[in-house]
C-alpha cells in the first residue's frame, strides 16, 4: 500500500494541474493581458514592493485593499473578500455553501475549474447545457434546475465562448428562487460598460460577484481575485479561507494596481479594439467560425482544430488552447487576444496552415 491508497476516494482521479506549457514566441492559451502596463502602474507597483516588509505576516483581513476595492465598487469593506486569486475564492464557495446534499448548477461549457472544486467538494452539478449554436442559456430550464440548487455559477461574459449573461436572468433567479448565485465576471472589464451585475449585490444578499486581477489589470502571476457578496457570505468565507492565502506582496501590489487603475484604460481598449480586428482576421479564413466576444479572447471553429493547434506551436511557435475534444466546443480553438504583432502572427500563421491543409 503506498499513500495514494489513503487518499480520500473522492480525490482519487485528479491529477496535478500540468498545462504541459511549451515555451511558444507568442503564447496566447490562457487569456492573459499581453500588454506591457502603463508606466503609472508600473512604478506604482515598483514602489509598492519595494517598501514591503517580508518579515511580517500579512495582514489576514487584507483591509487596505478591501478597502480600496470597496472604493472601486462603491461598498464598505465588509461587502469585500480577498482570495489568492478568483480560483481560491471558487474553491472555498464550495467547500463553504456545497457538499453531497447541495447541489450547483452551472451553464455549461464554461470554466472547468467550478466542476473540479465541486467534484473535490462532494458536491452534485446539474449542468443546463447551453444551445449548441450560439451558446445562450435557456432562462426558463436555468430557472428550473435552479428552484432545487443551493448554488448557481454564471459566467458573464463566459469562458471560453465570450458572451454575456443577460442582468434579467441574474433578477429572474434571485426572484424566483431561493439560491445563492454567483456571477463571475473575471473579463467583464472588456465587455461594454454597463455590463456588470455588482451595483445589484447591494439589494440582494444571495448575489455574489467574482472578479479578478488576473485578466483586465495584468496581474496574473500575483493571484490575487476578490468577491463583492453580502457581509454575512464574506464572514463565511473568511471563517474557512487560509488566513495568509494572499500574501503581503499581492496585497500592497494589488493595492497599487487598484489605485492606478485608471491608467489602465488605454490598455483595454487597445485589446478590445485587437479584438475585433482578430475577429475580422478570422472572417477572411475559409472554414473558420467565430463568435462575439465580450472578453480577451475569441473563441473560433476551426478545420481540424486539434491538427491546427499542434502545427501553429510546432511550425508557427504561436500557443493557443485546444478545446477541440471538449463536449460542446466540438472543433474549437481558444485565441487570446494579444498585441497587434502578436495576433498578426497568429492570423499569419493560421493562414498558411489552413491553406496548406485545404
Ligand atoms: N473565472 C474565470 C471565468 C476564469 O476564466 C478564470 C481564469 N482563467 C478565473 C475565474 C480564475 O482566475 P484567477 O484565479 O487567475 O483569478
Amino acid at each position: 500500500m503506498d499513500a495514494s491508497d489513503r487518499l480520500r476516494p473522492v480525490l482519487r482521479s485528479f491529477e496535478p494541474y500540468d498545462p504541459a506549457f511549451s515555451p511558444c514566441r507568442v503564447n496566447l492559451s490562457a487569456n492573459e493581458n499581453t500588454h506591457e502596463l502603463p508606466a503609472e502602474v508600473r512604478s506604482a507597483i515598483g514602489a509598492a514592493f519595494r517598501a514591503t516588509p517580508l518579515n511580517r505576516y500579512p495582514d489576514p483581513m487584507a483591509n487596505a485593499l478591501r478597502d480600496a476595492l470597496a472604493a472601486r465598487h462603491g461598498v464598505s469593506r465588509e461587502r469585500i473578500c480577498v482570495g489568492n486569486g478568483g480560483d481560491e475564492l471558487l474553491f472555498n464557495l464550495l467547500f463553504a455553501f456545497g457538499g453531497p446534499e447541495r447541489t450547483l448548477v452551472t451553464c455549461p461549457p464554461d470554466f472547468a475549474e467550478y466542476a473540479n472544486f465541486a467534484a473535490m467538494c462532494e458536491t452534485p452539478v446539474t449542468g443546463v447545457w447551453r444551445d449548441a449554436e450560439d451558446f445562450s442559456i435557456d432562462g426558463d430550464a436555468l430557472v428550473a434546475a435552479a428552484r432545487d440548487a443551493a448554488l448557481v455559477i454564471l459566467t458573464s461574459p463566459n469562458n471560453p465562448t465570450g458572451d454575456l449573461v443577460d442582468r434579467a436572468l441574474v433578477e429572474r433567479l434571485l426572484a424566483e428562487t431561493d439560491a445563492l448565485v454567483l456571477v463571475d465576471e473575471a473579463y467583464v472589464e472588456f465587455a461594454p460598460e454597463g455590463s456588470s451585475v455588482v451595483d445589484l449585490v447591494a439589494t440582494n444578499p444571495r448575489l455574489m460577484v467574482l472578479r479578478t486581477l488576473s485578466k483586465a489589470f495584468g496581474l496574473a502571476g500575483l493571484r490575487v481575485g476578490y468577491l463583492v457578496a453580502n457581509p454575512a457570505v464574506v464572514d463565511a468565507l473568511g471563517a474557512v479561507r487560509q488566513i495568509y492565502s494572499v500574501d503581503v506582496v499581492a496585497q500592497a501590489v494589488a493595492l497599487a494596481a487598484v489605485e492606478t487603475r485608471s491608467a489602465l484604460a488605454p490598455v483595454i481598449s487597445d485589446i478590445v479594439s485587437e479584438r475585433e480586428r482578430l475577429i475580422a482576421g478570422l472572417a477572411n479564413l475559409a472554414g473558420v467560425r467565430t463568435w462575439p466576444s465580450a472578453t480577451n479572447f475569441v473563441l473560433a471553429r476551426v478545420p481540424r482544430a486539434a491538427e491546427v493547434r499542434r502545427r501553429l506551436r510546432d511550425e508557427h511557435s504561436v500557443l493557443v488552447r485546444d478545446f477541440s475534444s471538449a463536449p460542446g466546443l466540438e472543433g474549437c480553438l481558444r485565441l487570446s487576444v494579444g498585441t497587434r504583432d502578436e495576433n498578426d502572427a497568429l492570423l499569419d500563421a493560421l493562414a498558411t496552415i489552413l491553406r496548406e491543409e485545404a
